[in-house]
């Protein structure tokens, strides 16, 4: 039988769905060639924002027109933060929570027996495990992103995760070591280490993220480590030094902001203000050559008044991005923010979306302008159909450049001679006459 994966969301959802597609071929499935026409289609859901939540359901009530005898499973973050949402759920065949997804072959199976609806859904608890996953082959060639965390016990005012993800654990180094050594041998070149809260690994088995990166470092084969996305006051000094004396670590920071003003987030329930935000930054600049800062901001969260976006705007305006992921508040049912009575009206959310925007293209252009002239080590993922080699700088710059000795996975040297509207345009420099 054939299956198909549909994702939607974050690093973490990709990485998972690449898990369960491990277990389905482990299991004697087959990926299907065409993803409508698998007779099992798996939807690994996010439910981070409405909008995440009717996607998710528009493509189950598709599925099920198109191919009414295909068996449909929904699982991931929506089925877990909302398992009372049943109406919705009766659509898919199979409805597995996230701490249940090593259970879907047996669970395809136990569904094929008898085809009766299945809903397994656990509620998390203060003592859930980390839920052992490994992969060894990932969609892209050079890079594989690795889940190293799940959970997160913050409980920003805004958010569903900490209930669709339960509080943080771990996956121990000697797991991390060797899948990462797996994924070596299979000529992974760059790993990128990803989770809910990335920054609080380690936090519940006396580690650190600075040891997970050290670890990753240290095994053969593998040229770059990145980190996903952290929580700014994290970033401690410590934690800065030991990262810098990493020659394999790419400073490329993703550092999570939402909103440039204080009084939005201490509403937020976040636990930095702007002024710590900005020298976290100076100090990552300050140890990391040409390092790259980007991040998320929310706009129209509950209560957000003109002067407080103008703060959050002049902020970002200030800080100078290499790119930033802007959108609405969404209000999201179960959590504080959503019982708030001072929300913002939809076409407000959009106007400040709209200048928000226009602001982050102009840091984004200003960046990729930074880059020209530097030399740079890419590694070369895909050549396009005009000829175009493009591959990413340790600080994570897209390149293009026309190389015709370039083969996937090589690392080449590279002088960066013109910026684009979202990449850079570089020429090979031959290692020999450098
Ligand atoms: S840190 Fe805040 S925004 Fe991030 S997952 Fe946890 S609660 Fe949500």
């Amino acid at each position: 039988m054939t299956f198909s994966i549909y994702n939607f969301g974050c690093k973490v959802n990709q990485y998972e769905s690449q898990v369960m597609a491990d277990l389905m071929i482990k299991n004697g499935y087959t990926l299907s060639e065409n993803k409508e026409d698998a007779h099992i289609m798996i939807i690994n859901s996010c439910t981070v924002t409405s909008v995440s939540d009717n996607k998710v359901m528009k493509l189950i009530r598709h599925l099920r027109r198109k191919n009414p005898d295909s068996i449909i499973v929904l699982t991931g973050c929506m089925p877990q933060a909302y398992p009372t949402m049943s109406e919705e759920f009766l659509q898919a065949d199979i409805v597995l929570g996230n701490s249940k997804r090593a259970e879907l072959p047996e669970t395809v199976s136990s569904f094929l027996s008898d085809r009766k609806h299945i809903v397994n859904i656990h509620k998390y608890t203060k003592n859930s495990d980390f839920e052992i996953t490994s992969v060894s082959n990932f969609e892209e060639r050079t890079r594989a992103f690795v889940k190293i965390e799940d959970g997160c016990n913050r409980y920003c005012s805004y958010c569903i995760i900490p209930y669709a993800r339960g509080p943080v654990r771990s996956k121990p180094l000697s797991v991390l070591k060797s899948e990462i050594a797996n994924l070596a041998s299979h000529g992974y070149k760059e790993i990128v280490l990803v989770g809910i809260n990335l920054s609080a690994y380690g936090q519940d088995i006396g580690t650190h993220l600075c040891g997970a990166v050290d670890a990753v470092c240290n095994i053969d084969g593998i040229e770059r480590v990145r980190l996903g996305s952290l929580e700014p006051e994290r970033m401690d000094n410590d934690s800065i030094s030991r990262l810098s004396k990493q020659d394999k670590f790419c400073p490329q920071f993703h550092l999570s902001l939402q909103s440039g003003c204080a009084e939005t987030l201490k509403r937020m329930n976040r636990h930095y203000t702007p002024d710590e935000y900005e020298q976290i930054v100076n100090n990552l600049r300050t140890a990391f050559d040409n390092c790259s800062i980007t991040t998320d901001v929310m706009v129209g969260f509950a209560g957000e008044s003109e002067d407080e976006f103008s703060q959050s705007l002049e902020f970002v305006e200030r800080i100078g991005f290499a790119k930033v992921h802007v959108f609405p508040y969404s209000q999201r049912e179960g959590t504080t923010a959503a019982k708030r009575t001072d929300q913002v009206r939809n076409e407000i959310k959009a106007e400040r979306s709209r200048i928000m925007i226009e602001a982050c293209e102009h840091s984004r252009q200003a960046f990729l302008n930074s880059q020209i002239g530097r030399t740079e080590q890419v590694i070369l993922e895909q050549l396009d159909s005009n000829g175009y080699w493009k591959g990413y700088t340790k600080n994570y710059t897209p390149v293009k450049l026309q190389y015709s000795d370039g083969k996937s996975g090589n690392i080449e040297t590279v002088h960066i001679v013109r910026a684009c509207e979202d990449y850079v345009v570089g020429e090979y420099i031959d290692k020999f006459c450098q």
